[in-house]
């Protein structure tokens, strides 16, 4: 191969929603010759890998979607408001189809190294199937939520029964029936998973580190006239969305929870729990993320909620959310979360105040000197979040620099894009972005476009290399930690601190933008406008 010709224009890693549009968009818009490696067996990422019980998404489907192809958002129709993992994924295998996707996808093929040649100025993507190829720009769109956090417990290889993680449950499904489960963790998934697998189960043992504040998700079908006005006013909902703060069509009460009256507040409170869904969390007082009194009235609804649920008190105890404020966490959405803690088979044992999990003996986990004898072991323990899938892909740039040393303190990057040292690689919803504090698909599509009108100016103007300037990346952390840092998010040990990874350098991984979403993709814009700005071209 000539130096100097790479295999392909554009290498993409990852073919979940950023992927696929990824593809759709160098491809089909730009004429690019595009590969794309993908570890799974097939499209979907997310709603490929997480086949757990109960697992389905807590965006409104409306909006959890794609909207660049305006025909399918009118031709598809979703079951219900939060479908179904299989749903999801039959909704992304009909978008490979109808873009003809897959036949620049190649399958069950893990990208494991890669590094920038300074000589060629192109990156050498090598992969577990032993080919090297070579492309101008690199594109990890290889998820947020995707590399799993398996607890390294003492003992897990000797356990004789099944054990999974949730983000890897076996194709074919898990029977519980008749089965003693345990399931670790009390995060989102483990809020979904815990009242199917209770369902089930003979006995059910939730080992619980740090309880979760829940809210109704509140599924069921759309009222079809609804769905009718909706999709009638589809350009609309998406202009709206891109601007909104979280990308969903949720907005702050500009009020403070503390200047109105009790009875006024808990009618605005009643409201959203009433609705359910995100509302609660996204569409709050607005000082509920920066003042602890806020706050912690508002806890105190949700903390009541717990307690007129949960029948025996000393459980309901133990399920109310400790140390830390309201929403500085994932806020989870249940159906029937806290009654699934009334059931005769569920045992909740507190791994904080019990005693933590010691170790997996043969026959179960022992946890405060007691051991728990189980068949299966569900570990809801979530993921090494946004850092972990790009870490994981062992790439070199300049001088062989690599993201494991650059970010040794935490992410650095620029607009969550570009990180220095790294030219022509662009991450898609990457750290320091807004990204997993917005409906996905939002964030996923503005980051597509955004790089696809790059290549696009790069292309036009003769340009072959972006790489940040160390000025715009320093300035850039700066301002996500100093946004940050003026609310109340930073106070919790939450998978956005990276808290919940051992040994992983305490710093707050998305960009929670003063005017969120909307403004976020408005100082991308201008970067863009100003010729590319904080970027060096050549
Ligand atoms: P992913 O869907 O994670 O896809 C990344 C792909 O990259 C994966 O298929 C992976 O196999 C592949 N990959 C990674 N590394 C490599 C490698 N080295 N080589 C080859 N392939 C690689 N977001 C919302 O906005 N709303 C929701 O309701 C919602 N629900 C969620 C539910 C669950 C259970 C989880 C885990 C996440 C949820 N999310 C939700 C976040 C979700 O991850 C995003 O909405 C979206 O699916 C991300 O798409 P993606 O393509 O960026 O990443
Ligand atoms: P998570 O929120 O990180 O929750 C993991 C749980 O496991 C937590 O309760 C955690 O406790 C516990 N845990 C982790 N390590 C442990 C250990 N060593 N010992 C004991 N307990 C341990 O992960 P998740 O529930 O998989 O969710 C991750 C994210 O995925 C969500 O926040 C959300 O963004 C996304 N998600 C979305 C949906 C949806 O939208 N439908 C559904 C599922 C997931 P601590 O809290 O103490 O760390």
């Amino acid at each position: 191969m000539d130096k100097g010709t790479p295999s392909f224009d554009a290498v993409i890693v990852g073919a979940g929603f950023s992927g696929m549009y990824m593809l759709k968009s160098l491809r089909d818009k730009l004429g690019l010759k595009v590969k794309v490696y993908e570890a799974g067996d097939t499209v979907g990422g997310t709603w490929y890998w997480n086949r757990y019980p109960g697992a389905r998404c807590d965006s409104d489907s409306y909006i959890y979607c794609y909207t660049f192809d305006k025909q399918l958002l009118q031709e598809w129709e979703w079951s219900e408001r939060y479908p179904e993992q299989d749903e999801i994924l039959r909704y992304l295998e009909h978008v490979a189809k109808r873009h003809d996707l897959k036949r620049d996808i190649q399958f069950n093929t893990r990208v494991t190294g890669g590094e920038y040649d300074e000589a060629s100025n192109l990156w050498q993507v090598h992969t577990d199937k032993g080919e090297t190829v070579t492309a101008r720009f690199l594109i990890p769109a290889v998820g947020t939520l995707s590399y799993a956090n398996i607890p390294q417990y003492k003992g897990l290889e000797k356990f004789r029964g099944k054990w999974y993680h949730t983000s890897n449950f076996p194709k074919e499904g898990v029977d519980f029936t008749a089965k003693r489960v345990a399931v670790v963790g009390t995060g989102a998934t483990a809020v979904q998973a815990i009242p199917e697998i209770a369902q089930q189960a003979k006995q059910l043992v939730v080992f619980q580190r740090t309880a979760n504040y829940c809210v109704p998700a509140r599924n069921g079908k759309v009222d079809p006239e609804l769905v009718k006005a909706r999709k009638a006013d589809y350009d609309n909902i998406v202009k709206r969305i891109r601007e909104s703060f979280f990308g969903q069509e949720h907005y702050f009460i500009p009020k403070s929870a503390l200047e109105v009256s009790r009875e006024e507040r808990e009618r605005e409170l009643d409201k959203r729990w009433d609705t359910g869904g995100f509302a609660f969390w996204l569409a709050n007082y607005q000082d509920m993320f920066f003042n602890k009194e806020a706050n912690e009235v508002i806890a105190d609804y949700l903390k009541r909620k717990i307690r007129a649920t949960v029948k025996d008190p000393k459980v309901a105890e133990k399920l109310i959310p400790k140390g830390y404020y309201y929403g500085t966490k994932r806020q989870p959405l249940d159906t029937n979360y806290f009654e699934t803690f009334n059931k005769d088979n569920v045992l909740l044992v507190d791994a904080k105040a019990d005693g933590p999990i010691e170790e997996i003996t043969e026959k179960g986990i022992r946890a405060g000197g007691k051991e728990y004898e189980v068949d299966v072991i569900v570990f809801a323990t979530g993921f090494d979040a946004m850092t972990g899938p790009l870490k994981a892909l062992n790439l070199k740039g300049r001088g062989g620099r690599t993201l494991d040393k650059e970010w040794a303190e935490g992410p650095h990057t620029y607009l969550g894009i570009s990180v220095v040292g790294f030219p022509n690689l662009f991450a898609i919803t990457g750290p320091q972005s807004p990204s997993v504090l917005s409906n996905m698909p939002v964030s996923i599509e503005q980051h597509v476009d955004w790089v696809t009108d790059c290549i696009d100016n790069m292309r036009k103007t003769g340009k072959t290399i972006i790489e940040a300037t160390r000025q715009a990346q320093d300035q850039w952390v700066a301002h996500v930690n100093e946004v940050v840092n003026m609310t109340l998010m930073t106070s919790a040990n939450s998978w956005y601190m990276s808290a919940n990874i051992a040994g992983k350098p305490r710093a707050f991984l998305p960009y929670l933008g003063p005017e969120g979403v909307g403004g976020y993709r408005k100082k991308c814009d201008e970067v863009a406008a100003k010729g590319y700005e904080g970027f060096a071209l050549s």
